[in-house]
């Protein structure tokens, strides 16, 4: 991509109303416009990191044998009378009538409509286990929207759905998800801590919210701090085995947000060195629920004695516009977003030094064609402007590794690499650069974790 034909409207001063950093830095940045109360669009450097998110997030459900689908935004009200909850979601949800005054509403969530799915097609246990998600906005009329994307009214959300016999099935693909969720949000350079959550009226320990720390969050959390650094299943983690033992092993480990906390149970199980009390963004939850609306909405399969049965359910949540920010409120400082190269906009940015000048200007232009050749994704800061506000913008949006070349450096036959995280400058024969960053990058694009 090249600057000067790009839609980058970065900010200088920082914006009054954005109370915490993600939401500076993303307005700043000009990767988010605010277009009501809690509704934004997303610029084209915001979206960029948006689709990073979501691909992170569907190459891991697809993994986790999670099957993709679309559903509409708007639905029928009439599925929500079948379970009973078209009454119950109170203000949160946002109604509307059609031109022959049937009642809509706008998704908060998808049970209703992903069970009517189930019950039309699916009739036999043969076909179970099945695990259905989509990635699509959603809209809660929040009292308080805030924090920018963080805690928006129109958000994204990615939600599965899973259909099991029994509740042992379930527990299965309850265990795969929770796998799932603790690889993706490794792979976006996070650590995403699973923390018991409230179950409601099903009860049982099939509830975890993951929790993201950072001192923005809205939750407070207690944890032993061992699950700050424990290493992530590995790829070849066989998903039709047995996973009770990686969620056993994680589950020992206390956590819990403040609702959830239980005092003496924290100081028995975790040695004082180890207590650590910390504040909590909630980027994900995973939660069993049982018949709640394969009963009352009749998804029933025929079992292998001809019986009906009724089948199991449970769903779990992704927030990738709520991910966005929380990188951001994870990895930033003084100068910018440091973003980590798997959720980068770009993963490497040309500056050129005196776009306008022959010589330097074709230099660049070789060095902008490696760098697509070589398979990175490179933004090619080719505006005629000066050099401190190239630098500053390249800090500012984040870029992992900055490729400077200007007259002086080419007649050297030197380019100069800064690395955004530490700073740290690197100087090396022109021809070697692009190879240098493709082997800084690719190490860390976390795709094979
Ligand atoms: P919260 O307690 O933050 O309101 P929730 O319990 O209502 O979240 P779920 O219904 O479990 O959230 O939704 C699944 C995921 O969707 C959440 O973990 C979060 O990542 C995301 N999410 C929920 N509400 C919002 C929102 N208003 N803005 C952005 N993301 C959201
Ligand atoms: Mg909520």
């Amino acid at each position: 991509m090249r600057l000067s034909r790009y839609f980058l409207p970065v900010l200088k001063e920082s914006p009054k109303e954005a109370e915490i950093v993600s939401h500076k830095l993303m307005l700043r940045a000009g990767m988010i416009k605010q277009q009501a109360a809690g509704s934004y669009s997303w610029l084209p450097l915001g979206y960029r990191v948006l689709e990073k998110v979501k691909k992170i997030i569907e190459q891991e459900q697809d993994r986790s044998g999670a099957v993709e689908l679309l559903m509409p935004t708007l639905q029928s009200a009439d599925l929500w009378r079948e379970s009973g909850r078209y009454d119950a979601y109170g203000e949160e949800m946002l109604r509307v009538k059609d031109r022959h005054k049937r009642d809509m509403l706008y998704g908060p969530t998808n049970e209703e409509m992903i069970t009517d799915i189930f019950r039309t097609y699916v009739k036999s246990y043969r076909d179970l286990p099945l695990n259905l998600y989509h990635i699509q906005w959603k809209f809660r009329d929040e009292v308080r929207p805030r924090f920018g994307t963080m805690r928006s009214r129109e958000f994204l959300m990615k939600d599965a759905y899973s259909f099991d016999l029994d509740k042992d099935g379930a527990t299965q693909a309850f265990y795969r998800m929770f796998v799932a969720y603790l690889r993706t949000f490794h792979r976006m350079g996070l650590v995403g801590i699973p923390m018991r959550a409230d179950s409601g009226p099903i009860g049982g320990d099939m509830s975890y919210e993951f929790h993201v720390l950072a001192d923005t969050g809205e939750s407070a959390v207690f944890l032993h701090a061992d699950l700050v650094n424990k290493p992530i299943p590995p790829i070849d983690t066989d998903f039709r085995s047995d996973l009770s033992a990686i969620f056993k092993d994680w589950t020992s480990l206390y956590a819990a947000t403040d609702e959830m906390l239980d005092e003496a149970k924290f100081k028995t199980d975790v040695p004082e060195d180890k207590r650590l009390s910390a504040r909590g963004i909630e980027v994900g939850h995973i939660f069993y629920f049982g018949t709640k609306y394969s009963d009352p909405m009749k998804a029933t399969v025929t079992g292998p004695d001809g019986k009906e049965i009724t089948v199991h359910g449970g769903s779990y949540g992704i927030g990738p516009s709520r991910l966005v920010p929380a990188v951001i409120e994870a990895s930033h400082d003084d100068a910018g977003i440091v973003w980590p190269v798997p959720v980068a906009p770009f993963e490497v940015t040309l500056i050129n030094l005196k776009a306008g000048d022959a010589d330097t200007d074709a230099a660049c232009e070789k060095l902008y064609a490696e760098l697509g050749n070589a398979g990175l994704d490179a933004l090619y800061d080719d505006r005629d402007a000066p050099a401190g506000q190239k630098f500053a913008t390249a800090d500012l949006i984040g870029i992992p590794y900055q490729i400077i070349l200007g007259p002086r450096g080419l007649k050297e036959g030197q380019a100069e690499i800064k690395h955004r995280k530490t700073g740290e400058r690197e100087t090396l024969p022109l021809a070697d650069a692009v190879e240098r960053v493709r082997s800084l990058v690719e190490p860390q694009r976390r795709d094979k974790v």
